[in-house]
């Protein structure tokens, strides 16, 4: 569910399935996302693909996800999988491509980029790879990255790191970033606003410091409550009770009621909206302090 919230809007659900909601708008012309010359990319891909020795599927590939250094493919250099991006997007020379790859990974501190360029994946540690996969998307110039689950599998210096490149670039380059992730560590370091998912809908959606200094959610609270701090001891740490109900198998009423402490019968019989606060931001809870519907 959480991954149709965030590929829908740049078309990229499974052609059976239908976005109902007009797509948003991004951007200084304020396109709307996945209209974004979907044909024309589609047209420059088979092209570059006719002429280029990779697989077709890479070739074609004009989004990339973040959320798993596996992404990378095994089979070929890691500079022509870098290289097919910015000739895909950009229409660069192969000569002109692979000097952009050169330096973006110099950008992301790989150390010895030519070298690497010429490596294969299974030469590299998961921490370069995931590195390899942001240079990947950064090769074609976009304005917006999602960033889906970034850091899982990753150790915690790799993580600290990675957290690091995200930051600094979506900051030096103007880059909207979308981070999907449940580490709300990772949250509290890196985001400026955050809508905290459950089940597939917002529970809440407000500017982070709000959000982690006064929740208006319950499972905002919980979710808050789960992180380890210093000076716990050993049993303080609570998780939540009970379990994310499988897509389909919803509970009538707020998805969250059956893990929730304030649960109440209205709870159970009446989905709650999405409410503004008072002090910017939303969340849906029947007994959150919220303006009225
Ligand atoms: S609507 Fe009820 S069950 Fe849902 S989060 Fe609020 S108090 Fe809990």
């Amino acid at each position: 569910m959480r991954n149709a919230m965030v590929q829908a809007p740049a078309s990229l659900i499974p052609f059976q399935f239908r976005t109902k909601a007009p797509a948003p708008h991004f951007g200084q012309n304020g396109q709307a996302m996945g209209m974004l010359d979907m044909r024309h990319r589609r047209r420059k891909a088979e092209d570059i693909a006719d002429k280029l020795p990779l697989d077709e599927s890479a070739a074609r590939q004009t989004t990339l996800r973040l959320d798993d250094h596996h992404q990378v493919g095994r089979i070929r250099h890691i500079g022509e999988q870098v290289d097919v991006v910015s000739r895909l997007h950009l229409g660069l020379s192969a000569q002109t491509a692979r000097l952009r790859t050169l330096d973006l990974l110099a950008q992301l501190r790989i150390p010895e980029p030519a070298a690497v360029a010429e490596a294969y994946p299974h030469q590299l540690s998961g921490g370069m790879k995931q590195r390899i996969v942001i240079a990947m998307a950064l090769a074609g110039e976009p304005d917006l990255i999602i960033a889906d689950e970034p850091t899982t599998a990753l150790d915690v210096t790799v993580q600290a790191q990675i957290i690091q490149i995200l930051t600094r670039l979506s900051r030096d380059r103007g880059l909207a970033l979308l981070l999907i992730t449940h580490d709300m560590g990772v949250v509290a370091q890196v985001c400026d606003r955050v809508a905290v998912l459950y089940a597939g809908r917002i529970a809440e959606e407000r500017a982070v410091d709000p959000l982690f200094a006064t929740p208006a959610h319950p499972y905002t609270t919980a979710l808050i409550d789960c992180i380890p701090r210093d000076g716990m001891t050993p049993g303080s740490l609570h998780g939540i009770p009970g379990a994310v109900p499988t897509s389909g198998r919803y509970p009538p009423g707020c998805r969250f009621n059956p893990r929730c402490a304030s649960a109440a019968d209205l709870c159970r019989q009446e989905r709650p909206l999405l409410r503004p606060l008072h002090h910017g931001g939303a969340v849906a809870c029947h007994f959150a302090n919220a303006e009225a519907p």
